[in-house]
């Protein structure tokens, strides 16, 4: 199997010759970002430093995928938030969220041409025609991270306990744009898209899940043409047998979840992508450390094993790589 054979069959809950391994979010680090010479902010602006820097996940890391959105940003800016693009060292972050009331969100008729978009949907056909045989990974971000930049977390969740009815009308409003982005990124030649959705274990009730998020992640799950993974941070155990009901592809979960419990959850209703600790075992445990994860989520049934979530930049690269290494052995 070539790495695009691999990564489709794992997604579709196919056997595989050999196990995957891949990313859906961020593997970049600095290391990474100094073995190919591009670097941040560079990398989230300008297509060619985009795609460079994403392939070195399957370059040096060896992965199956090639993943090329580093940030959480893109939609964020075409939105009309006010985006600090960071630095080598530092991850963008929006500065400024414009919206306050459920009324003020609108998703402009020209998202897609936004330079911030079109980057991403530039990279998506760079790596598309430079490695046929890599599973190429786009990123679009879901309804609920949107409102977190577009009001604030803090705002936003107050929202759905005093106007759930207004918090239903903003999820409502921003739908179309990961589903329309989406799209154009399998257009641009993406094998799978991360659907990035932050209803997060630690903030986010599991009945909040059920009854503002579910139905909206299955109608995205029915509207963009292809494989979906969905990323949701922190202990998701509690929503995972939701989750699994919404049609999506593949879950990418965190180590907050062991891979047993999760796999119990999500019966074989959606592949399992993750779970390999990001901030004690990839990036201050041993190669060993690793190497044990690893097996763990293997024997549970994880379909793809990956990093939990976008990887701490300081992220030492033999301990990632000694997650194809673990998985192959
Ligand atoms: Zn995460």
């Amino acid at each position: 199997m070539t790495p695009r054979e691999r990564i489709a069959a794992a997604l579709a809950r196919r056997p595989t010759d050999i196990p995957a391994v891949g990313n859906a979010v961020s593997v970049a680090t600095i290391p990474l970002m100094e073995a190919c010479g591009r670097f941040f902010p560079e990398a989230h602006l300008d297509a060619q430093a985009m795609s460079e820097l994403a392939a070195t996940g399957h370059e040096i890391l060896g992965y199956d995928t090639i993943a090329p959105v580093f940030s959480v940003q893109h939609e964020a800016d075409a939105l009309g938030c006010e985006v600090d693009w960071g630095r080598r060292d530092l991850m963008p972050e929006v500065t400024v969220n414009p919206c306050r009331e459920p009324g003020d969100v609108s998703v402009p008729a020209n998202v897609l041409a936004h330079p911030a978009i079109v980057v991403v949907l530039d990279a998506l056909a760079i790596l598309r025609e430079r490695y046929p045989d890599v599973a190429i990974i786009g990123k679009v971000f879901g309804p609920w991270t949107l409102a977190y930049h577009l009001y604030g977390v803090e705002r936003f969740l107050t929202m759905t306990l005093d106007d759930p009815d207004g918090v239903r009308q903003i999820l409502r409003e921003l739908l179309p744009l990961p589903a329309l982005f989406a799209a154009r990124q399998f257009q641009a030649g993406a094998d799978a898209v991360t659907l990035a959705d932050h209803a997060t274990g630690d903030l986010v009730a599991p009945e909040m899940y059920r009854d503002f998020l579910w139905r909206l992640h299955a109608e995205l799950a029915r509207e963009i043409p292809g494989p979906v993974i969905l990323h949701i941070c922190g202990d998701t155990l509690d929503r995972i047998a939701w989750i699994s009901r919404t049609g999506l592809a593949c879950f990418h979960f965190e180590s907050k979840v062991s891979a047993a419990k999760a796999r119990w959850a999500a019966g074989d209703r959606i592949a399992l992508m993750g779970n390999i600790n990001n901030p004690q075992t990839l990036l201050l445990g041993t190669v060993d450390d690793v190497a044990a994860e690893v097996e763990l989520a293997l024997r549970a049934g994880v379909e793809i094993v990956a990093p939990e979530c976008a990887v701490p930049l300081t992220t030492p690269t033999e301990n990632l790589q000694a997650i194809v290494a673990a998985a192959r052995q």
